[in-house]
């Protein structure tokens, strides 16, 4: 294991850097990935973000964005970067196969492995971890890694500033959820005073939708919406010839099974949808009940107890019914 000391000596000198993050990348996962290459590059290091696929089209306007390339359309330039990097940054995951095929190539290379994240039961794969699962947003981690750990917030510019708060602010489901703390609005007041501007950033994330995406979110709430009082639960289900019927991309699906879980007294809320070689699901709870638990026992996933995601080579219908089949096991907490 690296101590910080030890990193911030091999920091001092130009390194050859990848920074990679989770397949799928979200606002965080790219905001803190983006957010710590704006503050390497100010450094004169030569990195190099690689997402393992590709991200919605509502994160391309972050600062560093056109320097990001996709695992899967450049497997071969990829792979010579993991394999010559000598540091590898790998933020908002903590398990290798969150970065599918990618994960391979990480731990073969020779590089120091540094994990910035925040979810539960990290994997041994690295060499130096900053983790904290109270964190709300690995975004936060790395502005505390750079302000704090190698004092360097002289470094955090309008860039840096910019990426680190998308990241939080979708972590934080806008600065609404629990995680959502005194110093987090701290970190976000620094952020602002170094230059973000946060209702633009709002703007670009959040009112950026277009008409067929809208339109499909109304016929989710109006048409797929199935609530299930007896379990506090309300889940919706889309079909892949549903996607195609509204041209939806990646991460147009983002945030619907939040709407499910608007619903008062709902406990439970789940999005599941088919995808080329499977179904994925998203799901979301509150308090105490363990989404986390459910994705990692049936539906070879994981993540946070209020925020899980999961996958299953069944059908739609039989994974619908899996869900539905496993909500007396969890009655006691959902009807509390
Ligand atoms: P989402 O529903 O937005 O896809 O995922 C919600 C959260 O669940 C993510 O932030 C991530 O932490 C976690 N997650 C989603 N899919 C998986 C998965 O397949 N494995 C694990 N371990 N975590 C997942
Ligand atoms: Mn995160």
């Amino acid at each position: 294991m690296l101590d910080i000391a030890s990193l911030a000596a091999l920091l001092e000198q130009p390194k050859r850097i990848v920074i990679t993050t989770h397949h799928k990348p979200d606002g965080d996962a790219l905001g803190s990935s983006l957010g710590l290459y704006n503050y390497l590059i100010q450094r004169g290091h030569h990195a190099k973000v690689i997402t393992p696929t590709d991200y919605p089209q509502y994160f391309d306007w972050m600062p560093g964005n056109e320097e990001v390339i996709i695992y899967t359309d450049t497997v071969e330039q990829s792979n010579q970067l993991i394999a010559e990097a000598q540091l590898i940054f790998c933020l908002d995951f903590n398990a290798l196969g969150r970065i599918n095929e990618m994960g391979e190539q990480v731990q073969n290379s020779s590089a120091y492995k540094i994990m910035i994240d925040h979810h539960l039961e990290p994997q041994d794969f690295d060499d130096y971890r900053y983790w904290n699962i109270n964190a709300c947003a690995t975004a936060q981690l790395v502005y505390d890694f750079i302000a704090t750990e190698l004092n360097d917030k002289a470094l955090v510019n309008k860039d840096v500033a910019t990426c680190l708060y998308t990241g939080i602010m979708t972590d934080s489901g806008s600065f609404r959820l629990p995680n959502t703390t005194a110093a987090v609005h701290r970190v976000v007041a620094d952020l602002i005073d170094a230059g973000a501007v946060n209702w633009r950033i709002h703007e670009l994330v959040y009112d950026s939708a277009t008409e067929n995406r809208l339109r499909f979110l109304g016929h989710c709430l109006a048409n797929k919406l199935v609530v299930l009082q007896e379990f506090n639960t309300a889940y919706i289900s889309v079909t892949e010839e549903e996607l195609k019927k509204y041209d939806i991309n990646t991460g147009d699906t983002e945030g619907i099974v939040n709407y499910a879980l608007s619903i008062s007294g709902i406990k439970l809320a789940a999005f599941m949808v088919q995808r080329k070689d499977k179904v994925k699901l998203s799901l979301r709870s509150r308090g105490e009940f363990p989404a986390n638990e459910i994705c990692k026992k049936y539906f070879n996933g994981g993540g946070h107890r209020n925020a899980a995601g999961g996958a299953s080579d069944d059908t739609l219908e039989n994974v619908i019914a899996q869900f539905k089949a496993l909500l007396p096991n969890y009655k006691t907490l959902l009807i509390q």
